[in-house]
This record gives C-alpha cells, structure tokens and sequence, in this order.
C-alpha cells in the first residue's frame, strides 16, 4: 500500500507557504574549522565579513521593499562578537533563532557539549534580546537523536531536516523542512581551490521559480535559505528581489517566518506526524565499500 497524506492545511485557503530564512553564519563555520591551528592568511575571513559589512543591510533593505520579515539563524559567537545583530534584526520585525554556539558539526561534538552549546546560545539570545528564541536549525544541517530530545525539553520547533515537503512532527518536535536545492551554498559558495566554480544567478534564479510554481501546484513549503554573505552580493539580490516580488504578489502563497509556521502547525489537531525510521540490521555485519 502507499501511504496517500491528506493535503496540508495551510490558512486561509492558501495553497502552499514560503519562508526567507537567511543563515548568518559570518565568521562561524571558519572559527570553528580552525579551533585548533588557525592560519595567518586572511581571504577566507574577509569573503565570509563581506556578509556583515555589506551583504545583510542589502538583503534586510530587500525584505524591507518586500515587505517581508525573514526568520535568521545565527550562532551565539556571531551574535557575542557582533552585540546589535540580534537587537537590529528583531527591530526590523525580524525573527531570529538559534544556529549553534561555535556553528559546531555534528560529528565533532559529543552529546553533553551539544547541550552545552544550545544552553549558553540561549542565553546570549535572552541576554541580547529579553527574548526566548523559540527555533533551532542545526549547522550544516545534521541530527542525531539525542538533539531531538534537546530541543524538545526545550520546547523549540526545529528547521534542519528534509523527512518531508510540509511542516511535520517528529519524536515531539515541529521540524520545518529545509531543501539543499533551495539553499543557495550549494549553487554559489566559492572559496577557492578545490572548489566547484559558482553557477550563474540567472540559471539557478529560473530553477527557484520553477520549484516555487511546483509548490503552488503541490502544497507545499518553500523554504529557502541564503547566507548573506553568499547571496549579498548585488546581481544574487536582485534576482532574489524578482523572486519574491513574484512570492508577495500572489494572494495564494503564505509568506510566514519559520515561528508563524510552527505555530500554525501546532493548532493543527490533523498534522502529519512521523516517527524516527528504525533501520534494519543487515545480518552480514562486515563492512564493505562497494
Ligand atoms: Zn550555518
């Protein structure tokens, strides 16, 4: 048989919701690359600052013209080293959340330092804000149990997972599914060598627009996610500025941030609602590479 889901509820009778969700990641990911032995060279560090010295006034400039609030992501060592992010976001009716302390893998961290790492970004949002932040979005996307379990003790919806096109519930937490091909690192982050060389704005701009008309034929969420300092760049926002203008000019699309979207999902009494996959054991238990 083939599981048939009832189509999402979205409000108002709209057909499908979309969510400028912006990663601003800054220096973070470099940081937390280079905890151990930091190098001398600077460009790496100067491309990510382009993002804060330029990049997110243009896209917050944007969302202003759109008249869109956005919901921002931003590890709490960004938020410490740039004290009027958070303050400024929120005064542009902005939404921020939480990203990780350092921007921390996953796979580098143990469970306790996890834990460690949600409860001082806490703090720092509350401390910076007078607000809990009431959303999570893992850094570079990864989940393990034991996160599920956080951020539900916590009572914080989640946005890092891809186990669905809508909102969900999973082991308890609202998880609000982000797409690699709606992201734009995969498409455009270049840092030199070894790199893939960034695609053109105007080929993934047509790609955008397409999944977005899919999403209106379908139901479904478009959450889209930028880093500033990656789609800042001048020809990247206008081309994101065309999109959207095309998102807010059309009565059927639910523009929500990501709290407006959790909170509609959880005054939901038939919401799709789906378990952690238990994966089965291969009896072999080798390993193999082929
Ligand atoms: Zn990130």
């Amino acid at each position: 048989m083939i599981w048939s889901p009832a189509p999402y509820p979205w409000p108002d009778g709209r057909r499908a919701a979309a969510c400028f969700s912006v990663d601003v990641d800054a220096l973070s990911p470099y940081l937390w690359a280079t905890r151990d032995a930091r190098p001398d060279t600077i460009a790496v560090p100067e491309h990510r600052m382009a993002g804060m010295r330029r990049g997110l006034s243009r896209m917050t400039d944007m969302l202003a013209r759109l008249d869109v609030r956005g919901s921002f992501f931003v590890p709490a060592v960004v938020a410490r080293e740039n004290p009027g992010l958070l303050p400024g976001l929120v005064e542009r009716g902005h939404e921020v959340a939480l990203h990780g302390d350092w921007h921390e893998q996953v796979g580098d961290i143990s469970d306790q330092q996890f834990t460690d790492a949600l409860e001082a970004s806490v703090e720092v949002f509350v401390a910076q804000t007078g607000q809990r932040p009431t959303g999570f979005r893992s850094p570079a996307w990864e989940m393990t149990p034991h996160m599920l379990r956080e951020l539900r003790r916590l009572d914080l919806w989640d946005s890092s997972l891809m186990g669905d096109d809508v909102p969900y519930d999973i082991e308890g937490v609202t998880e609000l599914p982000v797409r690699w091909d709606i992201d734009d690192a995969i498409f455009f982050k270049f840092l030199g060598a070894g790199d893939r060389a960034p695609r053109s704005h105007l080929e993934i701009g047509e790609g955008w627009s397409s999944e977005l008309s899919s999403a209106r034929r379908h139901g479904t969420l478009f959450m889209m996610t930028v880093h500033d300092w990656i789609c800042g760049r001048p020809a990247r926002i206008d081309m994101l500025e065309d999109l959207w203008r095309e998102i807010v000019d059309s009565p059927d699309i639910w523009v929500a941030t990501c709290g407006d979207l959790a909170r509609h999902h959880r005054g939901l009494t038939e919401r799709p609602r789906h378990a952690l996959t238990q994966l089965p054991v291969h009896s072999s238990k080798g390993s193999s590479d082929d």
